[in-house]
C-alpha cells in the first residue's frame, strides 16, 4: 500500500502513470499534477475503471517550492516521482526535504535559463574543473547528500532508461560477471520511424540541447571533450540491423565513473538519421536551437520554445512510430584473471507499447523505468537515507521488475565491439 505523487503529465509521466496503475497492489493512490491540470483530469477519466489504483489529480507550478509543500502536505504522499522537467529537480528535492518524503526521478539538473549570472558563474568554474562543458550534471543533486540522509530520506536519481536502466546493467554486471570492470559502452539505438521529415521522441528543448552539444567521453581518470558528432561508429542491433551512431556526453558517464571503481573508459552513442541530424544543423545554423531571449516585436522569445511549439508533440508520435529501439551496454572487463566482454539489452517495439499505453517506445523505456524506481523506494527495497545514482544499489529486484513490467533484457557474451571513427576522417580510430 503505498501513495505515491507524480509531477509531470507528458509523454513519460503518462507511461508511469498507466504502469502504476497497472500495479495497484504497489500503488493504491496516485496522484497526477502539472500546471495544466485539465490534462491531468483527462488521463485520470481514461484510466478510471480499468485500475485499482485511486487517482486524484491537481494543479501545481513545480518551480514553486511553496506551492509544491502545500501540495505534498495535503495529499501526504510516501515518495515524489518527478517526471516534469529536470529544470524543477532542485525545487522538487527542497519540497520533499522540507515535507519528509522520498524522491525519484528520471533527468539530473539542468538550468531553464543558461543566461542567469550566478548560475554561468558555477558553470564556467565546473567546465574548467571537470572538463565537460554540458549544460547539466549531477553536482547540484548530489550536494543534497547530506541533508537527505540527516533527514533520512531515500532520492533516487535518474530511474528512467538511459540513465536509469544503463546503471541498473552496470551494477548487475559488476554484481555477476566481472570482478573488474575496465570499459562500459553504452548504446542508444532508436530505429523508430515516425513519418515526419524531423520530430524529437521526448521533450524537444531537453533533447535538442543535449543532441546539439559537445560530446565528451571518460578515459583513464578524466573527461574528454568533442565536437559534436565528431566520433561515428556502424552497429549492427538486434531486431533492429544495422545503424550508424554518435559519440554523445550523456548524465550517467559521470555517475558511473565515480561509483564503478576501476573502471577505465566509458562512452555514450546515440543512433540518428542522416535527415535528423541535417535538419538539427540547419536550425543551429539559423539560430533556432538558441537558449537565450530575443527581441521580437518589442517582447522576449526564446527560439528553442518557438521551436518546442512548431514541433510534433512527442506523445502524439504513438500511433504513427514503427521500429524498434535496443538500449543497451557493452562491458569489457577480468573476472577470474581472464578477460571478458558480455552486452545487456533490452529490444522494445513502438506499436507494442502504443497498444500497451498509448504511447511510443521512447516514452515507454523511460516511463516503465521511472515506476520500477518508485516501487523499489516505495516497498523499502530500495530505502537508505542519502541521495543515489542507480548503479549504487542492489540491481537483483530492479531487473526483475524489468522482466515482468514490460523491459525483459538479454545477456550476450562476447558481443561485437564498437569500432568508432572521426566523421570527418574515417581512417582515424579510437584505440
Ligand atoms: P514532456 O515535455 O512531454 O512533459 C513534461 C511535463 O512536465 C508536462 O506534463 C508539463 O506539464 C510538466 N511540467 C513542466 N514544467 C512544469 C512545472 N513548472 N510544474 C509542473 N509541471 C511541469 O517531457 P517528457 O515526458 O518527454 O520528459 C519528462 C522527463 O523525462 C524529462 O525530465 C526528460 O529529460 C526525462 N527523460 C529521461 C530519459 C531517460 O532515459 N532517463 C529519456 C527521456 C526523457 P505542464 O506544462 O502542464 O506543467
Amino acid at each position: 500500500m503505498s501513495r505515491l505523487l507524480i509531477i509531470g503529465c507528458g509523454g513519460v509521466a503518462q507511461v508511469a502513470i498507466r504502469k502504476c496503475c497497472q500495479n495497484s497492489e504497489v500503488f493504491t493512490d496516485i496522484m497526477i499534477a502539472s500546471r495544466t491540470l485539465s490534462k491531468c483530469d483527462d488521463l485520470k477519466a481514461k484510466l478510471e475503471g480499468k485500475t485499482a489504483s485511486r487517482i486524484e489529480t491537481a494543479r501545481v507550478d513545480a518551480d514553486n517550492v511553496e506551492e509544491l509543500k502545500t501540495l505534498i502536505r495535503s495529499y501526504r504522499p510516501d515518495a515524489v516521482l518527478n517526471v516534469a522537467l529536470p529544470y524543477q529537480d532542485l525545487t522538487i528535492m527542497d519540497a520533499c526535504l522540507a515535507c519528509g518524503v522520498d524522491y525519484i526521478d528520471t533527468a539530473d539538473y539542468e538550468c531553464e535559463d543558461t543566461q542567469d549570472p550566478q548560475w554561468r558563474e558555477i558553470y564556467e568554474k565546473r567546465c574548467k574543473k571537470l572538463g565537460f562543458t554540458a549544460y547539466f550534471d549531477y553536482s547540484w543533486q548530489w550536494a543534497y547528500q547530506e541533508k537527505f540522509k540527516e533527514a533520512g530520506l531515500t532520492a533516487i536519481l535518474g530511474s528512467g532508461f538511459d540513465p536509469g536502466v544503463t546503471s541498473v546493467f552496470t551494477a548487475y554486471a559488476q554484481k555477476h560477471y566481472f570482478d573488474e570492470i575496465h570499459t562500459i559502452d553504452i548504446l542508444d539505438c532508436n530505429g523508430g520511424d515516425h513519418g515526419y521529415p524531423f520530430a524529437t521522441n521526448f521533450n524537444p528543448e531537453i533533447n535538442l540541447r543535449e543532441v546539439s552539444a559537445n560530446g565528451s567521453y571518460w578515459t583513464d581518470g578524466h573527461w574528454v571533450e568533442t565536437e559534436p558528432m565528431e566520433w561515428r561508429a556502424q552497429y549492427n542491433f538486434d531486431q533492429v540491423g544495422e545503424k550508424d551512431m554518435y559519440l554523445l556526453h550523456h548524465e550517467e558517464i559521470e555517475s558511473l565513473a565515480k561509483n564503478i571503481p576501476g573502471v577505465k573508459r566509458i562512452r555514450f552513442f546515440m543512433t540518428f538519421g542522416q535527415s535528423y541530424l541535417t535538419h538539427m544543423k540547419c536550425l543551429e545554423d539559423v539560430g533556432m536551437l538558441r537558449t537565450d531571449p530575443i527581441m521580437v516585436d518589442g517582447k522576449e522569445v526564446v527560439p528553442l520554445q518557438v521551436l518546442k511549439e512548431l514541433l510534433p508533440d512527442p506523445a502524439s508520435l504513438g500511433p504513427r512510430t514503427v521500429g524498434k529501439t535496443n538500449i543497451g551496454c557493452i562491458f569489457n572487463g577480468i573476472k577470474d584473471g581472464k578477460k571478458k566482454s558480455i552486452y545487456i539489452y533490452n529490444v522494445c517495439d513502438h506499436q507494442e507499447c502504443y497498444k500497451e499505453v498509448e504511447s511510443q517506445a521512447i516514452s515507454y523505456t523511460t516511463g516503465v523505468p521511472a515506476m520500477i524506481g518508485s516501487m523499489m523506494v516505495v516497498t523499502g527495497l530500495w530505502k537508505k537515507p542519502g541521495v543515489f545514482n542507480l548503479e549504487e544499489m542492489d540491481p537483483d529486484p530492479y531487473m526483475e521488475a524489468l522482466n515482468k513490467f514490460g523491459l525483459p533484457w538479454k545477456v550476450v557474451e562476447n558481443p561485437v565491439p564498437v569500432d568508432c571513427y572521426k566523421t570527418a576522417d574515417p581512417s582515424v580510430h579510437m584505440d
